[in-house]
């Protein structure tokens, strides 16, 4: 039998990918997430996950997805508009409506499916998105699924926007950030962002991933942060699997978008409800987040403390005053050179290649928790200058 062409192209570009330092590999942990990972038998400190407060294998979540799904059971069984909208899941969004200081709230099962529903409910053909350059790819992926005209601005360049927002004739106009950029760490300017949505007649949908639980009082998030308060053109959208520790995404915001939204975003209608148990475990994670300052203070501890262990070797590290913490390295081939070498010294840190980041912008991007302790923040400073 012969082999069909297809398969000899994608193996041809696998072999391609591997020549360009493109290839990904995937690991299997043999290890909750931690601090402390073991991967092919060896054990490691890992500066990989974005469980920012350590949440992910605590002790009270587990317990509450436990009783959670003893009361619950494990699955909703149905989309949510069917009959997979569980008592858990309205006091969750209650909670989290709340919690950041919105109208209503809607939960999604990922972040990536909250993102691909939001932007195609809100805009149209004749309508425009304008998004900043580095922005993540779920926000990339929702505006050409919208087919809205896609546009395009330098990385925090508010003036450029201003620009193409006041030359632009689309009917609505959405601007659409990340609110912490997820490879880079650093903040979008949301205040300046958001005058000009006001200025402009448009909406401003922030994607808090990296920001929720983490920045603002109590962990409110990036829009607390700032200090901006609720406005009818804000759409706060966050993830609940990196700093809440579990799984799922929501979105936050004006009463009347969020019933749209319920009603018309494919990503929440077409889909399976998640699972009653996880959002029990995400009521006891906002507890944790709400009362989180000792860990919040720890990882800021940590984070001055990278920075200013690496400030004076060869290693450039981007402004971020975040727990992510990227550091420049430029070529595909010599980051993974790098990362294997803190690999052999049992330090893990992923070595992040195009097409995440910009050709030529390969890193090492070192994601701190408040799990860390300040003693593996050290190894990984030394190990750092040494190879350095
Ligand atoms: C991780 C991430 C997402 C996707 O969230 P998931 O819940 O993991 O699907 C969306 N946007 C940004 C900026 C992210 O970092």
């Amino acid at each position: 039998m012969s082999r069909p062409a297809i398969w000899e192209a994608l193996r041809d570009a696998l072999v391609a990918l591997e020549r360009d330092g493109l290839a990904r590999r995937l690991r299997t942990l043999d290890a909750p997430c931690g601090p402390l990972a073991r991967v092919d038998g060896r054990d490691l400190v890992s500066f990989c996950s974005n469980d920012y407060l350590g949440l992910a294998a605590d002790p009270a979540l587990t317990e509450a997805l436990v009783d959670g799904a003893r009361r619950w059971g494990v699955g909703s069984g149905a989309a949510h508009l069917v009959s997979g909208h569980l008592t858990p899941h309205a006091a969750l969004e209650a909670r989290l409506a709340a919690f950041t200081g919105a109208e209503r709230a809607l939960l999604f099962s990922t972040g990536y499916m909250a993102n691909l529903g939001i932007v195609p409910a809100l805009v149209g053909r004749g309508d425009a998105v304008f998004a900043d350059r580095l922005n993540h790819a779920s926000l990339i992926d929702a505006a050409q699924l919208a087919r809205a005209e896609h546009r395009r601005y330098p990385h925090g360049d508010v003036d450029a926007l201003d620009r193409l927002l006041a030359a632009s004739t689309a009917k609505r106009k959405l601007i659409l950030t990340d609110a912490v950029f997820s490879m880079d760490g650093d903040l979008a300017p949301l205040p300046e962002l958001l005058a000009l949505a006001e200025r402009h007649d448009a909406w401003l949908v922030v994607d808090d991933a990296h920001g929720f639980g983490v920045l603002g009082p109590q962990g409110r998030g990036s829009l607390a942060h700032f200090g901006l308060p609720p406005s009818p053109r804000l759409i706060h959208m966050g993830t609940l699997g990196k700093a809440a520790g579990a799984a799922g995404a929501f979105v936050a915001g004006a009463a009347v978008v969020i019933e749209w939204l319920l009603q018309r975003a494919r990503t929440y209608i077409f889909t399976t409800g998640g699972s009653p148990a996880i959002a029990c475990a995400l009521l006891a994670a906002l507890d944790l987040i709400e009362r989180g300052d000792t860990r919040r203070d720890h990882l800021q501890r940590l984070t001055a403390q990278l920075r200013s262990g690496l400030a004076e070797t060869r290693w450039q590290l981007l402004p971020s005053p975040t727990a992510i913490q990227p550091v420049l390295v430029g070529d595909n081939h010599e980051v993974l050179r790098v990362a294997a070498a803190l690999f052999e010294r049992g330090l893990w840190v992923p070595a992040i290649r195009p097409p995440t980041v910009p050709a030529g912008g390969a890193r090492l991007r070192v994601s701190l928790s408040a799990a860390h302790t300040p003693e593996q923040v050290a190894r990984l400073i030394d190990a750092l200058r040494s190879l350095a």
